[in-house]
């Protein structure tokens, strides 16, 4: 594919600190745009339908899965969630940088679908570590606890999967590391076109 925009996905147990770093991100490079998924889940009351979600009903994700509406789906804790293709392949071949929350095996769907892509893997320090920002967030109850520990442990088995690792321990060393594989990501050939255009201008190449 042609898209000049960079797939950057980021994955990470719940609780380790992906969000905080991606607000970071995507306020120092404004180029980045979300991807936004459908789900079947039913929205909270913060969300906005279109901005944080597209929400669906079982039948019409359903009925779009079997269209090939999406690049990838998965269940997630009983809920189906999908990126829809077209509207990620639009921002891409538009210049914009996407950014995805998706999970795993999302991921790994991801790069078979559109082949491209940075794909980084973010660990808490260790399972202590986690716990305690976990229950520091006030948001767990000891079973909801235990099933994101026990969930963490399945997607830290997939991290080999992954072309970038980053260890969250100290904030500011994790963000320089994202922000470093983000910049040396944007110096690949293909996603420099304009400069590619101008290399064969100024050197009479074709
Ligand atoms: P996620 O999006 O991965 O679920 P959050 O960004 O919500 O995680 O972070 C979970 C908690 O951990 C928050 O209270 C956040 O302030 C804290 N946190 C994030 N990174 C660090 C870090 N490097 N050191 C200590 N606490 C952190
Ligand atoms: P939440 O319901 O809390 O917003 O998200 C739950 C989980 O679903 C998170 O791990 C998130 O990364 C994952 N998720 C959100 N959207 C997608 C998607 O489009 N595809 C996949 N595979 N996972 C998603």
């Amino acid at each position: 594919m042609t898209a000049s925009g960079i797939l950057f996905v980021l994955c990470a147990p719940s609780g380790t600190g992906k969000s905080t770093l991606v607000r970071r991100l995507v306020a120092e490079f404004p180029n980045f745009a979300f991807s936004v998924s459908c789900t079947t889940r039913a929205p909270r009351p913060s969300e906005r339908d279109g901005h944080d979600y597209h929400f669906l009903s079982h039948e019409e994700f359903i009925r779009r899965r079997e269209t090939g509406f999406f690049a990838e789906w998965a269940e997630v804790h009983g809920n189906l969630y999908g990126t829809p293709k077209a509207a990620t392949l639009e921002l891409l071949a538009a210049g914009r940088d996407v950014l995805f929350d998706i999970d795993v095996q999302g991921a790994r769907q991801l790069r078979s679908s559109l082949g491209q892509g940075a794909y980084v893997f973010l660990f808490p320090p260790s399972p202590e570590e986690l716990s305690r920002r976990l229950l520091g967030r006030g948001t767990e109850t000891p079973q909801s606890l235990a099933r994101r520990m026990a969930a963490a442990k399945d997607e830290i088995a997939h991290s080999p999967e992954f072309d970038y690792w980053i260890v969250n321990d100290d904030l500011e060393t994790a963000y320089q590391q994202l922000r470093a594989i983000y910049l040396a990501e944007k110096c690949r050939p293909q996603y420099q076109h304009a400069w590619q255009h101008i290399v064969q201008q100024a050197w009479g190449l074709s």
